[in-house]
């Protein structure tokens, strides 16, 4: 359980519930993200002002960082329904069919991890999104039709953590793509500030702002580690301070600029193994025993981003800060 403390991936039914208290509702209620909110309230506005569904957007980014929040909000926000499903979950055009032909005018259809599904069904994709339409097959071979079907008017909230995986035909029929950033330290503690107070939970602004910096930049682990320092100070009969907030955080092996068990452990093998790198993905992986796809989605882009893994055209190269971190000396001559 510990090693796992920080993926930002949900775990259990105990976890979708805590996370459904505490998404916000409404644009104003969402924290962070500036730029993508503005932009998505323009969207909005001005397909309401026009009295027609809002253009279809694609939602790009890390697990964790509030794409599936920002798909219920902007039907929220619209007032129109929505329909959620996933990319693994359309396996055939045949499912897809089914979803598109069921919904009510208006209706807001988010597809998480829109990059998983088949290529037939991201083709009728394409004509849905643009026309409102899809053709049925019928029959085989020879004989085999096409019928038209028309569609209710939707708005597709497309999710993906690898927008680079997107064809492009798929890409292009999205009226807005929103790239969304990891939260810097002031936002989580914002994050945390509302969660605590959502939760009841008496805790110091030191102790969140030791929890914002431990994060990963991600509010869905933000509230994760939250709800585990109420649960240590509760158990220890402890009030919710700073020393509560760091003995917690070591019991959960989350390291002071948040790296988790896996984080750790694909620096440690690009540091010790492969003494730095540069190392290709696919061997990376295979050293630490996890899916090539785990470690450039989610764990990359972190340590990318806090600055102790590059990413070269011959392989991921620790960079000096993660020597440091680490506090593993280089015994030979590199690249720094
Ligand atoms: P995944 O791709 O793994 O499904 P996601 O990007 O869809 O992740 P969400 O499920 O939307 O992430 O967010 C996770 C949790 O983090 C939400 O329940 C919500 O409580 C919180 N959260 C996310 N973004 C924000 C935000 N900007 N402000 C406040 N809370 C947020």
């Amino acid at each position: 359980m510990s090693e796992d403390l920080t993926k930002p991936e949900l775990e259990s039914e105990a976890e979708l519930a805590f996370e459904g208290a505490l998404r916000p509702k409404s644009l104003t209620e969402f924290v962070g993200q500036t730029k993508v909110r503005g932009q998505l309230e323009l969207l909005l506005k001005a397909a309401a002002m026009q009295d027609r569904t809002p253009d279809h957007i694609l939602l790009a980014g890390p697990p964790g960082l509030g794409k599936t929040t920002l798909a219920m909000i902007v039907a929220h926000e619209s007032n129109r329904p929505l329909r959620m499903s996933s990319g693994p979950a359309i396996q055939h055009a045949g499912d897809l069919a089914a979803v598109l032909s069921s919904l009510v005018p208006g209706e807001v259809l988010f597809i998480d991890e829109i990059h998983r599904m088949t290529r037939s069904a991201e083709e009728m994709l394409y004509l849905a999104m643009e026309d409102f339409r899809i053709d049925i097959m019928v029959g085989k071979g020879a004989g085999a039709t096409s019928i038209p079907l028309e569609l209710s008017p939707f708005t597709l909230v497309g999710a993906t953590t690898r927008s680079g995986l997107l064809p492009n035909p798929l890409r292009d029929r999205f009226g807005f793509t929103a790239h969304l950033e990891f939260y810097d330290e002031s936002e989580l503690y914002e994050v945390l500030r509302r969660a605590a107070a959502l939760l009841d939970v008496e805790i110091d602004k030191d102790a969140l702002r030791e929890i914002a910096g431990r994060c990963r930049g991600t509010p869905r682990i933000a509230n994760r580690l939250l709800r585990r320092v109420r649960d240590y100070a509760l158990v220890h009969g402890r009030r919710a301070d700073i020393t509560t907030v760091r003995e917690a955080l070591d019991l959960y092996d989350v390291d002071a600029l948040g790296l988790d068990r896996l984080d750790r452990g694909v620096l440690e093998a690009i540091l010790k193994r492969f003494d730095g790198g540069p190392v290709g993905l696919n061997t990376l992986a295979v050293s630490v025993g996890e899916e090539a796809d785990t470690i450039e989605s989610v764990v990359e882009p972190f340590l990318v981003r806090v600055g102790l893994l590059t990413r070269t055209p011959r392989g991921r190269l620790a960079t000096p800060e993660a020597w440091r971190h680490f506090g593993i000396e280089r015994h030979t001559g590199g690249l720094f």
